[in-house]
């Protein structure tokens, strides 16, 4: 990436294949995969950016949260070369890096915003005051939505990853309606006067529903009504939760005269998710903001775009920073579930 953000290579090796048959993410899969191809991937990208390591004025790369097998690999490679090269190195946080990536697809994005931050790992409402300052307003108390349409999606007999696939599922309904009368499902926390989530009562919901179906193979209408109803209570979740936190803001925000809500993570590529917060964005005076599909699920460009704005403000990090498993953008939040959150 360059200075002013124009991606030069964003070169994405992905692992699915390996994984696949296990139904998720092995760990220790991850981290062989990461030593045997990353090499080449960045002879790749530096390669198609058409520059040498010599040329560049830092090097970012990922020290958490996250499994630690392969964000020491990476971690690693990106020391080496900042070594070997003479460059700063800058230690990022991969969840810093999906809440700074709307400022990358729309420069013109001031501080602070309000974040809905939704992926695999994570689902949390956080105000970005600046580069490293994040106040939590709201997070999940089990699951993270990610992990939910994907648990979801399993139920359903849909392939891994599940949630693009749950997604094109319900488009195919042709009775949203009907689909909400044969397969009601709940709203979990909806109403409640906080800005917390809880997605696992959602999934147990659809597992009664799935269950309840006639034995033998599940027919794709059926798959596809279950998924368009599942995507209508996450559609009002969001609205409801983000809500209250765009009511919250303006209280705590008065001289902020053109707020904004951003979504980032994973599932913020979901159309649902976008088109509800848009709605409701465009009810509540407050501009809605999103990165383009393709730098919503993780991308090397959002870690480089987290790297120069930490690099913009002479924030570099020592060769000897350590990998962090658990690395929370907010530390002063309680922890309110298990690790990572
Ligand atoms: P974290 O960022 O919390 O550490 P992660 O990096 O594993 O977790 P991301 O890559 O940011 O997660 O997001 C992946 C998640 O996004 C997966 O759960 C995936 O199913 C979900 N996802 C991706 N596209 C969609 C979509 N179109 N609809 C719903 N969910 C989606
Ligand atoms: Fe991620």
């Amino acid at each position: 990436m360059d200075g002013n953000g124009t991606i030069l290579s964003n070169t994405i090796l992905s692992q699915l294949d390996d994984h696949r048959i296990f139904g998720g993410v092995v760990p220790e899969i991850a981290a062989r995969a990461h030593m045997d191809h990353l090499d080449r991937l960045i002879k790749g990208a530096m390669d198609e950016a058409g520059l040498s390591f010599a040329d560049l004025s830092g090097v970012a790369a990922t020290c958490g949260p996250g499994l630690i097998g392969g964000v020491m690999v990476g971690m690693m490679a990106g020391k080496a070369i900042a070594a070997a090269a003479g460059k700063p190195f800058i230690a990022v946080n991969h969840l810093e890096a999906h809440a700074l990536t709307p400022r990358l697809s729309d420069q013109s994005l001031q501080f602070p915003y309000l974040l809905l931050l939704v992926s695999g790992g994570h689902t949390q409402i956080l105000v970005v005051e600046d580069v490293g300052v994040y106040h939590r307003w709201g997070t999940t108390l089990d699951d993270a939505l990610g992990e939910c349409f994907d648990k979801a999606a399993k139920l359903m007999g849909l392939p891994y990853p599940g949630g693009p696939n749950l997604e094109r599922a319900a488009n195919q309904c042709s009775d949203l309606d009907a689909a909400l009368t044969r397969f009601p499902l709940p709203r979990p926390m909806m109403h409640r006067p906080d800005c917390d989530f809880s997605f696992s009562g959602l999934k147990t919901a659809v597992r009664h529903h799935v269950d309840a179906l006639p034995p033998g193979e599940l027919q794709m209408s059926d798959v596809a009504a279950i998924a368009a109803s599942f995507q209508a209570s996450v559609r009002d979740v969001v609205a409801d939760r983000c809500k209250r936190a765009m009511d919250q803001f303006k209280k705590s925000y008065p001289a902020h005269t053109t707020p904004t809500i951003v979504v980032a993570g994973g599932v913020a590529a979901n159309m649902a998710v976008r088109g509800a917060l848009e709605d409701l964005a465009a009810a509540k005076g407050f501009t809605f903001v999103a990165p383009p599909l393709k730098l919503c699920s993780d991308n090397g460009a959002m870690i480089a775009w987290a790297g120069i704005e930490r690099l913009r403000r002479g924030d570099t990090s020592p060769l000897n920073f350590a990998a962090r498993p658990r690395w929370p953008l907010d530390p002063d939040a309680e922890p309110k579930t298990g690790a990572g959150i």
